[in-house]
């Protein structure tokens, strides 16, 4: 595989951030695959098998500090061995879910997207406010999201869901398309230019994978058969998470993806519920929860049959799952903070504690 840095989704801006390593001899390469330990990379150079180093794996105080799937890292080749992996860029956008077994720290599941294709099916599964959620987790991410409502071979009239989900969703493209016609399809590829990286997102079911299939084609699907020999020997699949498209543009497909729950937002509930926020502006009381206070003019729209109740629910919702979640991370800054008090009040009595023998 012989590609160049661009066409893996390599940008000016990384340039900058890169700088400092490229003296050293280190090289960019893109994370296509995340295993426990070991990371397999995408370069110009050709593929390669990665650890992070150890002094990475020191500094990082964090998970989301590890390198996932879709990173840009500094690697230094080593012959004969795993490369060793210096640092991760920064993330122009990126994917998290709450890390399991820990409700409240992030974990990456992708980074640097351009564009999230938001699927769902026009068949039974169609759900306005599941598209919102989505939305949601989109506008948070830092890409650009695309509805996309598939399945449209199985409806009479796709168009009044695409009016449906556009007045809900201002802004934001929305397109039927059926894996029954391939050539429907073109219009994703439309959004996936030399080196702009795709993902999917959606329940299961809407017909995720065979759209993907769709996209990279025959031909490279085989090639996921490839093998590969972990360090220790052992026969190690080699799947990719991250694939290069037949033509142009890069798609990642992580099963991370496919189980978002929500992480934190806030601008982003905003942005998709901007009808109602800019409703609030009206409410008599500045910090109106829009549930029994007089003078919401939220309530008033909705009486008024302007707004679906459900949509007001939803807002609701997500509203208090984010609440619930910022009470989680706030939790957890405290007891960080008190920690590291703990650890400053240590160092300053031993600090006296050594002043005094001398
Ligand atoms: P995923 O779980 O989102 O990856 O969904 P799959 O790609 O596995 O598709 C789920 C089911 O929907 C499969 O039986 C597909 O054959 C079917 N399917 C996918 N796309 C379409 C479509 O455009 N029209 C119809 N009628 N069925 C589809
Ligand atoms: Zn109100």
């Amino acid at each position: 595989m012989t590609v160049d840095l661009a066409a893996l989704g390599w940008r000016p801006a990384f340039d900058e951030a890169f700088v400092p390593y490229r003296d050293e001899g280190f090289e960019p390469a893109r994370v296509a695959l995340e295993h426990t330990h070991i990371y397999r990379l995408f370069a110009p150079s050709g593929e390669s098998l990665a650890r992070v180093s150890g002094r990475l794996r020191h500094e990082a105080a964090r998970r989301v500090d590890f390198p996932a799937v879709g990173d840009w890292v500094v690697v230094e080749p080593v012959p004969g061995s795993e490369a060793r992996i210096h640092a991760v860029l920064p993330r122009f956008s990126r994917f998290s879910r709450r890390a399991a077994g820990d409700a409240t720290e992030e974990q990456i599941v992708a980074a640097n997207i351009d564009v999230v294709f938001l699927v769902s099916g026009l068949d039974g599964d169609f759900n306005l406010r599941r598209i919102e959620r989505y939305l949601v987790v989109a506008w948070e991410s830092g890409a650009t999201p695309v509805v996309i409502l598939n399945k449209a071979d199985l409806v009479e009239d796709p168009e009044a869901a695409i009016e449906e989900v556009r007045s809900s969703a201002a802004g934001v493209d929305v397109h039927a398309v059926t894996t029954k016609q391939p050539e429907t399809l073109d219009v994703l590829r439309g959004y996936l230019g030399e080196g702009r990286t795709g993902a999917l997102l959606g329940s299961s079911g809407v017909g995720k994978s065979s759209i993907v299939n769709r996209l990279i084609g025959q031909e490279l699907l085989r090639t996921r058969d490839v093998r590969a020999w972990d360090s220790r020997g052992r026969h190690a699949t080699t799947g990719r998470q991250l694939v290069l498209l037949p033509g142009n543009g890069v798609l990642i497909d992580t099963p991370g993806m496919r189980e978002l729950q929500l992480w934190e937002t806030g601008e982003a509930l905003a942005g998709t519920f901007s009808d109602i926020e800019a409703l609030a502006a009206d409410c008599r009381f500045r910090d109106c929860q829009h549930r029994t206070e007089p003078g919401c003019a939220v309530r008033a729209a909705v009486d008024a049959g302007e707004i679906p109740t459900g949509r007001l629910e939803s807002f609701y919702k997500l509203g208090a799952e984010q609440a619930y979640q910022a009470r989680q991370q706030d939790v957890r800054a405290q007891i960080e903070d008190k920690r590291r008090n703990r650890v400053l009040h240590r160092a300053v009595r031993d600090l006296y504690k050594n002043k005094g023998k001398t």
